[in-house]
């Protein structure tokens, strides 16, 4: 690819969703829709063949895709492609086809996407996972073949060999965990906002990300030059050398900034009238516990499980659960860790599962709704946790209870496999504590009767503010009503640290908000007890927390809390904090 030149120079705005800047070529990531027509042919020999050649190229594609998957991202998940492989050599499903073009005289196209139609539907109607699975690997292989027939392009992000930026409509969580950070110096994309999935998890990998831009798919091609600066959630596109001088200085000052606050690496995270917090940090994998203690996090807020149920075809098992949470509580070393059980639905899909598509998905069938129902993976799930439980300091809480029976339910099944656990013998740590999320409405306003029952509560603003304020957290265009400093988030926080205090228990927060600098300061004074973020907002957010006093801001908490508006919010504490 080489570079290509404008002479015009644009700059999108979007939101800035992960700190740092990146120069690279743009490398778009296409996902176009492909229309099959019913067409009748005359020479069905020549049909039959530009179905071969289709095969031939998507086999050949695949061959190197899984030889780039294995060296990069392992045996595992090149597996994946074998399988994608295996289907397009399998008579099973090629003879018909052609047996389609040649009986019924028509096009290719056509004759694949029925013939595969009618497998994919028996496969995912049988009552067993890998039958279902069969049917994930057929839908995928048939649109590559599909994609060559049409002669559409369809982008590969495995595929990426030198440094670029990727820009995209949209980035899904399992896109994201398979971009190679070796390659991907940063991503931009049209919708998202900065508490999707996608946002969150660049900010773990440390890749520069501008989300919410509405149109860097209309208005950037492959290979151009782009910059992306999240700090500021701007993409320049054809930058002049000049700009391209002026951000790698912008560059280079943050890296200096940030070796200013890696200082405090190893210092507790104290106020400057003494008063001590928990800083911890929000992880997906066991190898982001590298990034916690590079940033001196003092322990795990947050551990979302669901990454180890996705980008793969199948449900992990327990023996690869346990070896997942022990390595975690083991790296940690006695540091706290929460752990939350499988937070799948909302835009964390998984497609193995086979769920129906749902009007609102983050309304729907999700979480610890999910879990109750499907209660033989909940359990594998706990028993893991449980097993693993001896190796560090373990804590479990149960993603979006809304009422508290669920909590009640939740609970009483990890008791269950605690004691059929113990039954057999299983050592399991004394005392773990368990808590809740708390993200749903219904759960702040309740506090007082939860926290009776939990150990603790940990707030999950990302998903608190789209159901208190009725915005998805994914749609750009309700982004203006995603409002953290709204006097209602403020209140409903309130309640929730209160209502733990009153019955001695500990309230944390490991929604996007914990780390947010205007909300540290409020937070602080509202007496919040564990803030986790993620690992790279940790050493920012300790400097800016030991010149904060506890005491002082306590003194206008009241006054915040009667501001009508963010905006009266936001200048009042710019001004004095
Ligand atoms: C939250 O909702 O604030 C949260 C931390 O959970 P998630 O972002 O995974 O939904
Ligand atoms: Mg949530």
């Amino acid at each position: 690819m080489s570079i290509k030149t404008m002479d015009i120079t644009k700059i999108i705005t979007g939101i800035g969703a992960s700190e740092g800047i990146a120069i690279a070529k743009a490398f778009r990531l296409e996902n176009p829709e492909l229309i099959i027509e019913k067409k009748s042919v005359t020479d069905v020999v020549q049909e039959v063949a530009r179905l071969e050649a289709a095969l031939e190229k998507s086999k050949s594609e695949l061959e190197t895709i899984k030889e780039h998957a294995r060296k990069e991202l392992g045996d595992d998940k090149a597996e994946i492609f074998e399988a994608h492989l295996l289907v397009l050599s399998d008579p099973e499903l090629i003879n018909p086809i052609k047996d389609k073009i040649t009986g019924e005289k028509v096009n290719a196209e056509y004759a694949l996407d029925e013939v595969a139609a009618i497998f994919i539907n028996v496969f995912e109607s049988m009552d067993n996972e890998y039958m279902k699975e069969r049917a994930a690997d057929i839908r995928d292989v048939t649109k590559r073949v599909l994609a060559h027939l049409l002669g559409i392009n369809v982008s590969n992000p495995s595929m990426i060999s030198e440094e670029v930026v990727i820009i995209a409509e949209d980035l899904t969580p399992s896109d994201t965990a398979q971009l190679n950070r070796k390659f991907v110096k940063g991503f931009t994309t049209d919708i998202g906002g900065r508490t999707s999935h996608s946002a969150i998890m660049a900010r773990s990998m440390e890749i520069p990300a501008v989300v919410g831009t509405k149109k860097v798919m209309e208005e950037i091609e492959n290979g151009l030059l782009v910059i992306v600066d999240g700090l500021d959630g701007q993409v320049i596109v054809n930058p002049s050398e000049e700009t391209v001088k002026a951000y790698k200085k912008k560059a280079t000052e943050y890296a200096t900034q940030k070796a200013e606050w890696a200082k405090l690496v190893n210092e507790k995270t104290v106020s400057a009238d003494e008063h001590h917090v928990e800083l911890a940090a929000n992880i997906g994998t066991p190898e982001d516990v590298k990034g916690v203690l590079e940033n001196g996090g003092e322990g795990v807020g947050l551990y979302r499980t669901e990454f180890l149920y996705m980008g793969r075809e199948e449900l992990p098992t327990e023996e690869e659960q346990f070896t997942s949470y022990k390595t975690v509580l083991e790296r940690m070393e006695g540091k706290p860790v929460v752990v939350r059980t499988l937070d799948i639905g909302g835009d964390k899909e998984l497609t193995y599962l086979n769920l129906p598509k749902e009007m609102n998905p983050f309304l729907g069938f999700r979480a610890i709704r999910l879990c109750l129902e499907m209660q033989d993976m909940f359990r594998t799930q706990l028993r893991a946790l449980l097993r693993a439980s001896i190796y560090g300091n373990l804590k479990i809480m149960f993603p979006m209870i809304a009422t508290v029976d669920e909590f009640r339910q939740a609970k009483s099944i990890l008791l269950e496999e605690k004691t059929k656990l113990q039954e057999e013998g299983v050592d399991i740590a004394e005392n773990i504590e368990v808590g809740m999320m708390v993200e749903i409405p219904s759960s702040a306003v309740n506090a007082d009767l939860f926290a009776k029952e939990v150990d603790f509560f940990s707030i999950g603003t990302n998903d608190l503010i789209q159901y208190t304020l009725a915005a998805d957290r994914m749609n750009e265009r309700v982004s203006y009503l995603y409002q953290p400093y709204n006097p209602a988030i403020l209140r409903l926080v309130k309640m929730v640290i209160d209502a733990a205090h009153k019955e001695g228990k500990w309230a944390g927060m490991c929604g996007e908000m914990a780390g947010d600098e205007i909300a540290i300061p409020i937070l602080l004074g509202l007496g919040l007890d564990e803030f986790s973020m993620s690992a790279t907002s940790i050493l920012k957010a300790r400097s800016q927390i030991r010149h904060l006093s506890k005491e002082a801001i306590e003194q206008y908490i009241e006054a915040i809390l009667s501001m009508s508006t963010t905006e009266e919010v936001v200048s009042f504490v710019k001004k004095q904090f």
